[in-house]
């Protein structure tokens, strides 16, 4: 099928959505095959990579590097061939009769030939009542953000996996104890990140526990929790300024209904071994389509697969 002709202006040729790991390899790529590619950067900027203090897994920097260091990098790669980036969040995404899509944005709309989804996942809530309100008041999934602002206090990290230990390693910087509370007695935490957790000695896990209640003081903010051990059923409350939920993430892909299929837990499926979906020009990559990997490195290799898919899409379709 030919889609809209390259000549008529206000169609793009690649629009990718998410400014984190995939998107903005997707956009390195598309530049350099001169597709002029348009970004679009929701609403956290550099992706999850900009919420996170060293990465020490990315091949190529043997020293580490700092997240939000590596995605400014990125950015500056991808606009050095032409990426332009608008700032802005889609709503979502319709197919026109001759193949070319509608992206919504909420003052405008505007179209594209192909769409790179990259809109990669948002960190979970447990769902207890007060939550709204206590974010930013003592409720966090963010220790890079906000650790520093609790300093010699007593906070609590809530999840057992790398995020967790990551999280909780971190505020030993500020904090004078960090409680590490799992529903579990193990960490699900790679060997390397739950020994150091384990081994440091302001992290004190509290192992079988779920918070039950987010407990306030007459400020409205975080005061403690209510905890529920989960073998033998006993509450209780443990003291602490600030909680940071390192529970796992939801993929970012509601905007995207109908034009793909999501599994049970909200990640777009794409073709088997591919970043293309049941919507022929429509590609996902990283960890919006990721449940498994969800590594900066596989999210990259994800942006650079869709892009030539992309690209391939479109010598075959003008
Ligand atoms: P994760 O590995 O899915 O771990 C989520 C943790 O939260 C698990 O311990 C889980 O408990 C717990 N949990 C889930 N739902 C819960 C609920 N409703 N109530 C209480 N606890 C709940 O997520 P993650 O730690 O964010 O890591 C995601 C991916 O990123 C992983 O592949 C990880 O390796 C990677 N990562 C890597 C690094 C690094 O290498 N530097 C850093 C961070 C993340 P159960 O264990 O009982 O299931």
């Amino acid at each position: 099928m030919k889609i809209l002709s390259r000549e008529d202006k206000f169609m793009e040729d690649v629009i990718i959505i998410g400014t984190g790991c995939a998107g903005y390899t997707a956009a390195i790529y598309t530049a350099r095959a001169n597709l002029n590619p348009l970004m679009i950067s929701g609403t956290q900027i550099g992706g999850q990579l900009s919420t996170t203090t060293e990465v020490e897994n990315f091949p190529g920097f043997p020293e580490g590097i700092m997240g939000p260091q590596m995605m400014m990098n990125m950015e500056q790669q991808a606009k050095k061939f032409g990426t332009r980036i608008e700032y802005a969040t889609v709503e979502a995404i319709a197919k026109n009769a001759d193949g070319s899509f509608d992206v919504k944005l909420s003052d405008r709309t505007l179209q594209s030939k192909t769409v790179i989804i990259a809109t990669g996942a948002a960190p979970r809530h447990l769902g207890l009542p007060n939550e709204k309100e206590l974010i930013g008041r003592g409720l966090t999934s963010c220790a890079t953000c906000d650790g520093a602002f609790y300093r010699d206090v007593p906070v609590a990290v809530i999840g057992g996996g790398d995020s967790a230990c990551e999280e909780a390693g971190f505020l030993t910087r500020f904090a004078n104890k960090v409680y590490l509370i799992h529903r579990r007695d193990e960490l699900r935490a790679s060997k390397i990140m739950a020994e150091r957790a384990l081994a440091n000695e302001k992290i004190e896990p509290v192992w079988n526990s779920g918070v039950e209640e987010y407990l306030t003081n007459e400020n409205g903010e975080m005061r403690a929790v209510r905890l529920k051990n989960l073998v033998d059923g006993t509450e209780s409350e443990l003291e602490v300024a600030c909680v940071f939920v390192a529970i796992g993430h939801v993929p970012n892909s509601q905007f995207v209904s109908g034009l793909v299929d999501l599994d049970e837990n909200g990640y777009i499926l794409q073709v088997p071994g591919r970043t293309a979906t049941k919507t022929a020009g429509l590609f996902a990559a990283g960890d919006v389509a990721d449940h498994y990997y969800r590594q900066a490195i596989t999210a990259a290799g994800q942006g650079c697969a869709a892009a030539l898919e992309a690209e391939r899409y479109l010598a075959e379709h003008e």
